[in-house]
């Protein structure tokens, strides 16, 4: 679904990817982990075309996104985001915010677009909160609406930064309910996440970042269970 080939980005000089390569399989789900700074939201903001690559390739299914001649906007509508806070517009519902972008967008009218809004409130377990206002739900019902919003354009990918981090602890677990639920319907999806147990869990691929290096990738039992690297061990000790 994804590839990433030999990504180097810079900020200012400083290098914050360097030579990353990156393969998303179909219906899999990748999390990126690593240190604070170590360039995940970077890659997952390069993957969506929000940052500007330096050096190197990305290519959505079969087409190379980062070709000058490709229309951003056209890819931009094919990936799902959610970040880590602050993804719904305060001034409108949740039915609103989530209509907002099928309806203006991709021109889905508004009765279809409603309805697939409702049906996947409703799958997500926010059945009665379509004509709510966000600062009228808890933190894990925003988050959970914003993945709503992120699914109702039928994305091709979904890209999840640090969707638990803002969020009380007792509220972690629902938003990873949902993330578990998309990965056994088959959503692809890359994710950042400080949350180690859930990495190692859901993830089919495991990228250790640091200093905007793949240090290591592997299956999460390999990645979490053997690491190879001395990096990947010490930095595994240190949050687990
Ligand atoms: P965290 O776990 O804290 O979210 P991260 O792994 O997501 O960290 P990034 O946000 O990708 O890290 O940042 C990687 C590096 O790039 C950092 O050194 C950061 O300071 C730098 N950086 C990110 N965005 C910018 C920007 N817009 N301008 C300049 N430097 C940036
Ligand atoms: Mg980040």
């Amino acid at each position: 679904v994804l590839r990433m080939e030999s990504v180097r980005k810079t900020f200012g000089g400083s290098v914050v990817l360097r030579d990353v390569d990156l393969e998303v399989a179909p219906h899999t789900v990748t999390a990126l982990i690593g240190a604070s700074g170590s360039g995940k939201s970077t890659l997952l903001r390069c993957a969506n075309l929000l940052e500007e690559i330096d050096d190197g390739a990305i290519w959505l299914d079969d087409e190379e996104i980062t070709d000058p001649r490709v229309d951003q906007d056209t890819v931009r509508r094919r990936i799902g985001v959610v970040f880590q806070a602050y993804n719904l517009f305060p001034h409108m519902t949740v039915l609103e915010n989530i209509t907002l972008a099928p309806r203006r967008v991709h021109g889905v009218p508004r009765a279809e677009a409603e309805a697939r809004a409702r049906e996947l409130l409703e799958r997500l377990g926010l059945g009665g909160k379509a004509g709510e206002y966000p600062d009228r739900l808890s933190g894990g019902q925003q988050q959970r609406a914003a993945i709503v919003r992120a699914l109702a354009v039928r994305p091709r990918l979904l890209l999840l930064d640090e969707i638990t981090a803002a969020l009380d602890p007792e509220l972690v677990g629902e938003v990873l309910t949902v993330v578990r639920g998309l990965k056994d319907e088959g959503m692809t999806m890359v994710l950042a996440t400080h949350e180690m147990g859930f990495a190692r869990e859901v993830a089919d691929q495991v990228c250790f970042l640091e200093g905007g290096v793949v240090h290591e990738r592997g299956t999460a039992e390999q990645v979490f269970g053997e690491p190879r690297r001395e990096r990947t061990r010490r930095f595994l000790r240190r949050v687990v």
